[in-house]
């Protein structure tokens, strides 16, 4: 029996660069997703459908067997925690690095620090580990003005080419991470649904061997 499939994608920079590899493994979107509204999206294969979700519901879809697969961001994984997932494939694409980051020439205060971020629960690990106070302040968007309107010390953010960085007068401090995309997969699904999911992985896997 053929199990029915449901692959969860980001929405965003990732989706344009995970399609190509899909359909290298034989899933093609049949809809112009640009065009149309919808959410949930049949592929080339009738046992396959696709979601489209904001990057940090993807792990959240997969733990709750919502979807088989997902592709998301380490970051988002790293923050979410990644309960109930396997991460099997690193899909190598929009690849980028998790920073500290602060105003331009300023060395951080001593002592107990603000640290403006999206991703709380990976920068607190990260500032515990390294034996540094701070308090958190959690944003969803426009990290860099934190530090220029006195909100913090640091930011905790994504950083590629740097030039947002530049842009606001900050530069990149400490690499706390680096970053790419991942294919994830429920545990269950894995189990029940094996032998397809493990034709998917295997055929994404050659896809990311050819581009390197
Ligand atoms: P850049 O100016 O090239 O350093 O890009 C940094 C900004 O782009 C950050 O504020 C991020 O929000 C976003 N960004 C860049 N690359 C990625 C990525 N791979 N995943 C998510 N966000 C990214």
């Amino acid at each position: 029996m053929t199990d029915s499939i449901t692959i969860a994608l980001s929405k965003g920079r990732i989706l344009e660069e995970t399609l190509p590899l899909l359909a290298e493994a034989g899933i093609e979107l049949i809809d112009d997703i640009k065009k149309s509204r919808k959410l949930v999206f049949p592929t080339s294969d009738p046992n396959v459908r696709v979601l489209i979700l904001r990057a940090t519901d993807v792990p959240t879809y997969v733990q709750y067997g919502g979807a088989d697969l997902g592709v998301t961001g380490k970051d988002v994984l790293m923050e979410h925690g990644g309960e109930g997932l396997y991460e099997p494939l690193d899909l190598n694409i929009a690849r980028c690095r998790l920073m500290t980051a602060g105003p331009v020439g300023e060395t951080p205060p001593t002592g107990r620090i603000r640290v403006a971020t999206k991703f709380v629960n990976m920068a607190r690990r990260y500032y515990a580990a390294q034996g540094r106070q701070a308090d958190f302040i959690k944003l969803y968007g426009a990290m860099e003005l934190a530090p220029i309107l006195g909100l913090a010390d640091e930011i905790v953010d994504i950083v590629d080419t740097g030039n947002t960085l530049k842009a606001n007068g900050l530069e990149a401090r400490e690499l706390i991470d680096h970053i790419s995309t991942r294919l994830v997969v429920n545990r269950a699904s894995m189990k029940m649904k094996h032998q397809q999911i493990n034709h998917i992985i295997e055929k994404m896997a050659a896809a990311v061997d050819r581009r390197r």
